[in-house]
């Protein structure tokens, strides 16, 4: 049966840009399962209230999903697991840097802005010969994506895409994982599970067959299918869907004003107005 999922984290309202996420994730779910998923790893941003908007918001647009609804705040053992696997396997090791000293380790002046991968800057690399037996509560945790290219095994490195912009068969590469995407964070300095961690797991546990998710998570899939391959856990397919841009082309999500489900809810508007707004069919 094919299971999508709408993974929002409850850190603010829901604007027009998740409205188009959830529906199409239920579309392309018909006819199996739609699943909501909560992601509230970040403690100090998540808050209840907004948890409960997106289920008014939700239900509003006439989206059903099995309840209970599986929170990330409730699965730390099962992330700590999966950690435990790549360190166990030698891919991990123990990382001390603060935002400063990634800044200082990759600004040579004649070079320009430094390469960024899917998590801004990328990781220049100056903890990677230090050994997990050195780690310390306060360090982060990061996969060597180079080592762990040279993991994989052979008949799971590879994802397919239906989404416009990259439909078709995406392989890892070498130079893709570790020249564009580097030694990502699987835990942070909190000790919580990062995303790429996170989102790998719970998508495994959930049985979703197609990760439905916007284009801006495309380069972060190659992290996930890793991990995937790395975990022995089947990988999905993908479906990145276009970003819902103002007309100045800036990304509705991120605009300080735009304005949330909730203000059309209050002033009247009908769920078919928002379809209309995002381009769907009502
Ligand atoms: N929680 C993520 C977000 O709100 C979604 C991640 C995903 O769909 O993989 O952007």
């Amino acid at each position: 049966m094919k299971r999508t999922r709408f993974a929002p984290s409850p850190t603010g309202p829901l604007h027009l840009g998740h409205a188009y996420a959830a529906l199409i994730a239920a579309e392309r779910a018909d006819p199996g399962e739609f699943l909501l998923r909560i992601e509230d790893l970040d403690r100090e941003r998540s808050r209840p209230h907004w948890e409960a908007q997106i289920f008014d918001d939700l239900h509003w647009l006439g989206l059903r999903w099995p309840e209970p609804v599986l929170r990330q705040s409730s699965r730390q053992e099962a992330y700590d697991a999966a950690l435990d696997r790549l360190i166990a396997l030698g891919l991990c090791y123990p990382c001390s840097c603060t935002r400063a000293d990634i800044r200082a380790a990759t600004s040579a002046p004649q070079e320009g802005v430094p390469a960024q991968g899917p998590d801004g800057t990328i990781y220049p690399g100056t903890c990677r010969q230090r050994s997990m037996a050195t780690a310390k509560a306060t360090d982060a945790i990061r996969l060597d994506m180079s080592k762990s290219f040279k993991a994989l095994s052979g008949n799971a490195n590879a994802f397919c895409e239906y989404g416009p912009a990259h439909s078709g068969v995406h392989i890892l590469t070498e130079d893709r994982l570790a020249t564009s995407i580097g030694d990502v964070v699987l835990s942070r300095k909190s000790g919580g599970a990062a995303y790429h961690l996170a989102v790998v797991v719970d998508d495994a546990a959930q049985g979703i067959t197609e990760v439905t998710r916007g284009e801006d998570l495309f380069e972060a899939t190659f992290i996930h299918v890793v991990l995937q391959n790395l975990l022995n856990l089947d990988t999905p397919s993908y479906f990145h869907h276009e970003l819902i841009r103002d007309e100045a082309g800036k990304r509705l999500a991120k605009r300080d004003d735009a304005r949330a489900l909730a203000l059309y809810r209050a002033e009247g508007a009908a769920p078919q107005e928002i379809r209309r707004l995002i381009g769907l069919q009502a």
